[in-house]
């Protein structure tokens, strides 16, 4: 278990002096290796069946110290709060689909095209989270398919 991209985020661990535990590791490449943005009760649930005797508090700590050490963050939707890793190596923008919530990491460079500022501002950093629905998901056919939500944004299926 773990890739590079697991390694990557646990050398941050340690640069920044935190103990790395069975627990943290497996948190980080949870993160990584899920195609869509989790809850703290998600984390937990999946955390669980490795480590049965974990609480959910701790695993909530686990999040906390990870999102202190900006490893990840946390971003609403649905209403909920969830939680990805902070990947600062390539700029990026993530698509989301509001349907299934899969995320889609996009390239997105500002400094090929630049966000428009006024003058006096200067830019340090951005986070843009685009909306929508994914390929699969746009298909009418496959709407009801995967048994989850079906009840579409209100709004979304007007006609063109
Ligand atoms: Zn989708």
């Amino acid at each position: 278990m773990g890739t590079s991209a697991d390694h990557a985020y646990i050398a941050k661990l340690v640069h920044h002096g935190a103990r790395i535990t069975e627990q943290r590791k497996k948190l980080i490449h949870l993160l990584a290796s899920c195609e869509r943005p989790l809850s703290a009760m998600e984390i937990y649930q999946e955390l669980e069946r490795s480590f049965p005797r974990m609480s959910f508090g701790t695993v909530y700590q686990n999040i906390k110290l990870l999102a202190d050490l900006e490893l990840i963050e946390s971003f609403v939707i649905s209403n909920q709060l969830r939680y990805r890793l902070i990947d600062r190596d390539q700029p990026h923008y993530h698509f989301i689909c509001m349907d299934c919530e899969k995320a889609t990491s996009i390239p997105f460079n500002p400094s090929e095209t630049p966000i428009p500022l006024p003058q006096q501002l200067t830019f340090v950093d951005f986070k843009l989270d685009v909306f929508g629905y994914c390929e699969l998901c746009s298909d009418p056919g496959t709407l009801v398919s995967n048994g989850k939500k079906t009840n579409r944004i209100k709004g979304a299926d007007r006609h063109e």
